[in-house]
């Protein structure tokens, strides 16, 4: 089965938080099939996390990737290098990365490159924000957004979008669940549409998902599961909203 629950555990965790989510996420998760569930901690626990989870088919990736293979680039890990350790996918053009470091759709383009040279599926992440939701512009922007990041990336073998609205992330807010639906239609439509060699695998919803929406989320025929960061650091909670996917739709 492909991603579908992805947790994002940005600047968090160690190795006891690590023991203590496997624990907490074990204890509540009801499937016997892991294989939807993807976890993407910090670079530097990986290994460890990869150690620990064992036989359970969950999949980790990382929060990021750099934009080259190998050289001079002081403090950056590739798309190679979290292959090696055995990553299956990257987040990239994560709203932080891309309003706290300046990631333009250009720099974007070229780490969905990089991580299709090495076989390690992108979930690439576009929104709008506030003000450009509330000026209706939110369709205009995602589109250019994915029109720039697939000028030069038009040719990726397996490709995941999670519509993450920047005003909704960390901030209890989210848009309506109709209104996510369409926003998701229209983003399958246009990739499908423009950009016909991209294996565009599902598109996820992110921006504030805990266990009390998630089946209202779920329940949308276009989202085709979740990017979840502040809920996703309880692990517990993260199983619940797996288990809800589940119940749902598989
Ligand atoms: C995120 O940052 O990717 C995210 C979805 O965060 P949160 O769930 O905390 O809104």
């Amino acid at each position: 089965m492909s991603l579908c629950i992805v947790a994002n555990w940005k600047l968090n965790g160690s190795r006891e938080f690590n023991y203590q989510w496997l624990l907490d996420f074990s204890k509540s998760f009801n499937g016997e099939d892991f294989s939807s569930v993807g976890i993407a901690p910090a670079y530097l626990y990986i290994d460890h996390l990869k150690s620990i989870i064992a036989d359970r088919d969950i999949k980790i990736g990382a929060q990021n990737i750099d934009l080259e293979e190998t050289g001079a680039r002081t403090g950056e890990i590739s798309a190679s290098m979290i292959k090696d350790l055995g990553c299956e996918f990257s987040i990239i053009g994560h709203s932080e990365r891309r309003i706290l470091f300046h990631e333009t759709n250009q720099i974007i383009s070229q780490k969905l490159i990089q991580a299709n040279n090495n076989s390690v599926i992108p979930i690439l992440c576009i929104g709008e924000s506030a003000e450009e939701n509330q000026s209706n512009n939110t369709f205009n922007v995602l589109e250019q957004q994915i029109i720039e990041a697939f000028e030069n990336a038009n040719e990726l073998s397996s490709l995941i979008i999670a519509y993450e609205p920047v005003w909704a992330i960390g901030s209890g807010k989210t848009p309506n669940p109709e209104e996510i639906n369409s926003v998701h239609e229209m983003i399958k439509d246009v990739v499908q549409s423009r950009f016909p060699k991209i294996g565009l695998e599902s598109v996820l919803y992110g921006g504030s998902v805990n266990f009390k929406n998630a089946s209202s989320l779920f329940e949308q025929k276009n989202v085709d599961g979740a990017l979840i960061g502040g809920a996703s650091l309880d692990g517990r909670e993260f199983a619940l909203i797996a288990n809800v996917f589940n119940e749902l739709r598989v």
